[in-house]
């Protein structure tokens, strides 16, 4: 097992996938007794809003929902002269295949969070903040509600926070199962009550977001982290990291691994480390295939990157990209054709059709892959197969159709040679079933 320079702050130790009952929520009185809300209390006496901004600045810390944008500069975007409310809004609709660290945030470190987004929201000077959850997150969001009420009754969210002239309340507000309203600017539609669609930029949300206002997206990993940067300090964190990925993150490990798991880690660690000393190597011992490191939205790598370092630019130089650090493992059984599919049939499922590329591109590739795995393929298809993404990436007004390419053009950059056997043998070379994901 891997030494950790710290002691993990986040989940207190490893959260298994597995686990079943979800351990109970650390409550208002518990969190509370083991020194929950003194950092914020320090915050709102000691500190201005600027200073905060200054101490994520300097603290490196970047977004952990997928597109790793430095969240103290995110901050100053904001503008300095508007009359209008500011929001803040923690996205905690976590929808991406593979990713699952902000569910055992939401439903065992509920405090840690709100008070992640009590400091946020000071910095930034807003006074409500919504807290979008995934529908089928149903657990999560009854474990946030009764958190949130046990706030405003210990005093910690209301009109006078902690006995200061700071207020603030937060507000829960339930996703419908669309993937596309973790989309920030998708969400702020949802929040409104329109149609969960995307939003053309300029201008963003910092300039013109919830009902117009200026408006500040994290995700609950991002928020949660805000604490102990504070309490400890910007230096600390960003020692754990390297020089452009502060501190630690939660990495969660799914497919063919011995303990499938949420595992925090400093942002130094490698690939390797990742999947044989932290998730126990691949099951049976097998040879590994393939690696999503990201997310089902970024680019395949293969066992040659196993050295990769699990940094925003250590996997960025390896090809691919860390996204939420969802990595998803491949042993030598899985027929990557079938991979691919399975993948175009999601984001073909989730497109929200607002434009054309999007909305027939992911379709044409699902139909395409759909038909090469199932011996249907035609030597042309895998020309189509890399003409279509030309057709799709920076046309839309989101990322999901770049996303949706992503495992298509590096499957067939990889494994070129298995979506030509399906062809040839008009057949899926692989014994199925090939697969069981945890
Ligand atoms: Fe909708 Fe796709 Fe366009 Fe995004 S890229 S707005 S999901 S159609």
């Amino acid at each position: 097992m891997l030494d950790l320079p710290y002691k993990p702050v986040l989940l207190d130790g490893v959260v298994d996938l597995a686990d079943n009952p979800t351990p109970d929520a650390e409550w208002f009185d518990a969190y509370r007794q083991r020194g929950g809300y003194r950092t914020l209390e320090k915050v709102l006496r000691t500190m201005t809003p600027a200073e905060v901004v200054e101490c994520v600045k300097a603290s490196g810390l970047r977004g952990r929902g997928g597109a790793g944008f430095p969240t103290g500069v995110k901050w100053g975007f904001l503008p300095r002269d508007s009359r209008l409310p500011v929001y803040l809004v923690c996205n905690g609709d976590e929808s991406e295949p593979g990713t699952c660290k902000d569910r055992p945030i939401l439903e065992q470190r509920p405090h840690l969070l709100l008070e992640g987004i009590a400091i946020s929201a000071y910095a930034i000077g807003s006074h409500t903040a919504f807290l979008y959850i995934r529908g089928e997150y149903f657990h999560a969001i009854e474990v946030m509600n009764r958190a949130i009420e046990e706030a405003r009754g210990g005093g910690v969210l209301g009109l006078h926070v902690l006995g200061t002239d700071y207020a603030l309340d937060v507000v829960v507000h339930s996703g419908a199962g669309a993937y596309i309203c973790g989309e920030e600017s998708a969400m702020l539609n949802s929040i409104e009550g329109r149609v969960g669609w995307p939003r053309l930029r300029p201008p963003f949300p910092a300039q013109k977001g919830l009902y117009g206002c200026p408006t500040i997206i994290n995700n609950v990993e991002t928020l949660a982290k805000v604490v102990p940067i504070l309490e400890r300090g910007p230096e600390w964190f960003r020692s754990l990291g390297t020089e452009k990925s502060g501190g630690f993150r939660i990495y969660s490990v799914s497919g063919h691994v011995k303990r499938p798991g949420n595992y925090e880690a400093p942002m130094r660690i490698t690939l390797r480390q990742l999947i044989y000393d932290l998730a126990g190597g691949i099951r049976g011992d097998r040879p590994l295939k393939a690696v999503i490191p990201g997310g089902s939205s970024v680019p395949i790598l293969t066992a040659d990157h196993l050295d990769t370092q699990m940094s925003f630019e250590g996997v960025e130089e390896a090809g691919s990209l860390l996204g939420s650090a969802a990595t998803i493992v491949f042993d030598d059984t899985v027929c990557m054709v079938w991979a691919a599919r399975n993948m175009a049939q999601f984001y073909r499922h989730e497109s929200c059709g607002q434009c054309t590329p999007c909305r027939q591109g992911t379709a044409w590739l699902y139909k395409i892959l759909d038909r090469i795995e199932n011996g249907r393929g035609r030597p042309e298809d895998l020309d189509l197969l890399e003409d279509i993404p030309r057709k799709i990436e920076g046309r839309c007004v989101c990322a999901l159709g770049d996303a949706a390419c992503a495992a298509v053009k590096s499957g067939l950059q990889h494994f070129r040679r298995e979506f030509e056997q399906h062809i040839e043998l008009g057949r899926c070379p692989f014994e199925k079933p090939y697969t069981q994901f945890v």
